[in-house]
């Protein structure tokens, strides 16, 4: 029988090996770790984010920063309702959540897991741990893979090792062009008395933008302990990660907490203001922020709480306004986003064949996963470019 092996025992490689055809091909993991899967383990909070409920691919690829071109075909053969159908058919009960991300009912990434091994056993695939692979050589049609505990041959040869630089330093010595390393889906760390007081406060839709660097996104947003996250922010770190890498983490930014203009906003105040003279400026509920929130940006903007509105000059207003509408922040580094984090760059996509994930450079040689240069928002759809690509690699060798 043929020999396939998987380098890396993470989504894509058990993706991959358990939809291999076991009657074809005898098949095995090498994972350097002493337990595989251990990215899927931690996932989505420890809730596995296994997937996004956007089922037709032309939409789907919009969510991906780099790879949105060339994912479109693999998508059209395997999107999110295949991986929701094929879990759901070994047993996984899944669930839609309200913003559309896709986790398993019973909350715990472990249901992925426990499937995607027993899946592999079933499969008859050998999972072979605490081996770390040190080089791949072609000798004529076969592969010999050098780890630090022994060698293997291959036919066929699936890399998915994520993003570890010295992993990629192997496909590189096959030929293959790397984009370099950055990180994506972060927070920012913002000093601000607006913010520091208020770390748990969210805020519905809120924009945020970095004209300097022509970036701007819109989304709920999150004050932290150490500054701003939520969606609006994630995504903005995922579509500029190459440029806020750039300029080291450290730029200006403009918050609009409640994605207004201040046109609009006034006009919202004015007639508040003539509805509810007596009314004190503290206890006015004009916006969509909290209470707690408004009197400090009151403070902020050096506004009476106690005032009446009729009482709050224009000039008064247009600071205030200004202050909701258009904060101007300094961000002063990165923090890790806990639930979800990946790298931009990776295996250059020029160099892919989309059509099967085989490698044009080195015959016989397919990736998938983070050791791509794709990337996503948050949301489940890292893991579904992992599901879709090594489904792809499965159907191609299957078909061989
Ligand atoms: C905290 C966190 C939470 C996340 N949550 C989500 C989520 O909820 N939803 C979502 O869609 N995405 C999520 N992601 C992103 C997602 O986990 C990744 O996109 C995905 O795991 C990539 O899968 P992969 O198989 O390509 O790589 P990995 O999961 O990184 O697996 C690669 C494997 O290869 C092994 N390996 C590397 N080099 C070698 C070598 N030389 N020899 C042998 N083995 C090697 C590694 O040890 C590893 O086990 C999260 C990421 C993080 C960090």
């Amino acid at each position: 029988m043929k020999q396939v092996i998987i380098i890396g025992g993470g989504a894509a490689g058990f993706f991959c090996a358990a939809n291999l055809d076991k009657n074809k091909y005898n098949i095995r993991i090498l994972e350097q770790n002493k337990d595989v899967l251990q990215k899927v383990k931690i996932s989505g909070g420890g809730r596995c984010n296994v997937t996004h409920a956007c089922f037709d691919p032309s939409d789907l690829v919009k969510f991906y920063p780099r790879g949105e071109k060339e994912l479109r075909s693999v998508f059209s053969k395997f999107q999110p309702g295949d991986t929701m159908d094929w879990f759901e058919q070994r047993g996984v009960e899944l669930k839609i959540e309200n913003d559309n991300r896709v986790f398993p009912v019973s909350n715990q990434s472990q249901s992925i897991i426990d499937t995607l091994t027993s899946e592999t056993e079933k499969n008859n695939v050998e999972v072979i741990t605490q081996t770390t692979v040190v080089s791949i050589e072609k000798e004529g049609e076969v592969f010999v893979i050098t780890t630090k505990t022994g060698t293997y041959t291959a036919d066929y040869v699936v890399f998915a090792t994520g993003s570890a630089p010295k992993s990629l330093k192997l496909v590189e010595q096959l030929g293959h062009k790397i984009v370099s390393l950055v990180p994506s889906l972060f927070t920012f760390n913002i000093k601000h008395p607006l913010l520091s007081e208020h770390p748990g406060t969210s805020f519905e839709w809120a924009e945020v933008n970095i004209p300097k660097l022509k970036l701007g996104e819109s989304g709920p947003l999150l004050i932290t302990h150490w500054g701003l996250s939520g969606p609006a922010v994630l995504k903005l770190s995922a579509w500029g990660a190459r440029k806020l890498a750039e300029v080291g983490y450290k730029f200006e930014i403009f918050i609009n907490f409640i994605s207004k203009s201040i046109e609009d906003a006034e006009e919202d105040f004015v007639n508040f203001k003539e509805n509810n003279p007596k009314k004190s400026i503290g206890q006015s509920k004009i916006f969509n922020v909290t209470n707690r929130f408004w009197n400090s940006l009151l403070t902020f903007s050096k506004i009476d709480s106690e005032k009446h509105i009729a009482n709050v000059s224009k000039k008064e207003m247009l600071v205030l306004l200004e202050n909701l509408c258009q904060l101007k922040l300094n961000v002063d580094g990165k923090s890790t986003f806990k639930d979800e984090f990946v790298t931009a760059g990776g295996v250059d996509l020029k160099e892919i064949n989309f059509k099967t994930m085989e490698s044009k450079i080195v015959p016989n040689f397919y990736l998938a996963g983070e050791v791509l240069n794709i990337d996503a928002i948050t949301g489940g759809f890292n893991f579904q470019a992992c599901w879709s690509e090594a489904w792809l690699i499965a159907q191609e060798l299957n078909s061989k």
